[in-house]
């Protein structure tokens, strides 16, 4: 996938969000890398890039982010939100042992179907912990 600045820009315009110097860049960050980063890895990764960068300024853009729709928060850890460009809903895997977050291509039939027990359904936030193919390669158990 091809990203410039302009297709960037309009995904902005299109949800009624000024396009600053910091919105466009912390959105093409979040495009550019799809492993579910968290503020700080965000703030840590713009900061030389984008001098008036502050931690303050990435809260609040996720934030604006967040309720225009333009990405998931994620509470997996525990510990620590990540967030998601992806909003389409899709069930994640969370590795004990290097810490990634992996998008898992499946199906839910209740998310399907849009109810469970008699309860409407509108989002799906589903995940399994556990150890990653990767880190059971290496030798994890
Ligand atoms: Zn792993
Ligand atoms: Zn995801």
């Amino acid at each position: 996938m091809i990203i410039n600045m302009e297709s960037i820009k309009n995904t902005l315009q299109e949800k009624g969000i000024k396009p600053t110097y910091v919105r466009l860049n912390i959105l093409d960050y979040l495009e550019r890398n799809r492993f579910h980063p968290t503020a700080e890895a965000i703030f840590k990764s713009l900061e030389k890039k984008v001098p008036t960068l502050s931690r303050t300024s990435v809260y609040n853009t996720l934030n604006i982010f967040k309720e225009k729709g333009l990405l998931n928060p994620l509470f997996i850890t525990g510990s620590e939100v990540h967030f998601d460009r992806n909003t389409a809903p899709h069930h994640h895997f969370f590795c004990k042992k290097c810490k990634k977050i992996i998008d898992l291509d499946i199906k839910c039939a209740y998310f399907k179907e849009g109810e469970v027990e008699g309860h409407k359904i509108t989002e799906l936030h589903g995940y399994f912990k556990g150890i990653c193919k990767d880190c059971l390669k290496k030798g994890s158990k």
